[in-house]
């Protein structure tokens, strides 16, 4: 066997497939190339910003130190590429973060309507120009093996990307229902949708169905795969509907652990 693909690096990942009694080198194989293709996919997202400030800095180091329109152009360039580094940086910690969860054997109970509630009471507070619904057809409390801060986050997720790509119609549907053992919750907008053809693809690391408006929207990519990764530790499903045009609704679905009647 080769030693520099020795398991060690590894055992965590293959712990987590419950397969480092028996793994293969396919395996490990695999995992390397995950690996390799992670570092590639962020060296080439951070590629442009980088390109950008190291631009501008050679500009104001040529002339820009005297042309005041120079310097302040590049400077508000520069901090606006080093805010979406930042944050790219700060996604790329919360992806990872997701990709290593392991739900402990015994979960965190959380009630899913309080954090419904609040999520879309602090949002509809930012964004007032948008009409809102909450539809909660549960008439008990259901709780879900899920950490209520990732719920939180979850939902912050969707609903952001609710809000980005709404640009006609202003809308936002949220609801929460019971479907056979599980909890779902539903994401609505009626913006601009997803085109068949991209919507397998959104929930992977980095895609973006329009690559040319990133510095619009601010996206980078990030959001739905940690949704993914976030919700398949937690043994949740995420599935989205979309038409161009007219609109997308993401549904997460989490076992119900427990259901409690409010009276
Ligand atoms: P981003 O940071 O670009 O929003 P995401 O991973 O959250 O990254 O989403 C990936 C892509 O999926 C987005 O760039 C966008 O093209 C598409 N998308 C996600 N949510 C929606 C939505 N609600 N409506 C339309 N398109 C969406």
């Amino acid at each position: 066997t080769d030693s520099r693909v020795t398991p060690v690096a590894y055992n965590k990942e293959l712990n987590d497939l419950g397969q480092v009694q028996n793994y293969t080198m396919d395996k490990v194989q695999g995992l390397i190339h995950s690996q390799q293709d992670f570092v590639s996919d962020v060296s080439h997202e951070l590629r442009t910003p980088v390109a950008i400030v190291k631009g501008h800095l050679e500009l104001l180091n040529r002339w820009g130190k005297d042309d005041p329109e120079v310097l302040e152009d590049s400077i508000t360039s520069s901090l606006s590429e080093i805010r979406r580094m930042e944050t790219l940086v700060n996604e790329m910690l919360v992806l990872t973060r997701a990709e290593n969860l392991t739900v402990d054997a015994q979960p965190e109970e959380t009630e899913v309507t309080p954090i419904l509630e609040r999520v879309y009471h602090d949002l509809q507070m930012v964004h007032p120009d948008f009409s809102w619904t909450l539809d909660n057809a549960l008439d008990s409390s259901a709780m879900v093996g899920v950490r209520s801060d990732h719920l939180e986050q979850l939902l912050i997720i969707l609903i952001d990307n609710a809000l980005k790509y709404s640009t006609s119609r202003k809308e936002i549907h949220l609801a929460l229902a019971l479907a056979g053992g599980w909890v779902e919750i539903g994401v609505q907008d009626f913006g601009q949708g997803i085109a068949a053809e991209d919507l397998d693809r959104v929930f992977d690391r980095f895609y973006r169905v329009d690559k040319a408006r990133v510095h619009q929207t601010g996206g980078n990519g990030l959001g739905l795969s940690i949704v993914k990764k976030m919700v398949a530790a937690y043994g949740g499903q995420v599935q989205v509907e979309s038409a161009l045009g007219s609109g997308s609704v993401f549904r997460l679905r989490f076992p119900l652990i427990k259901e409690e009647n409010n009276q």
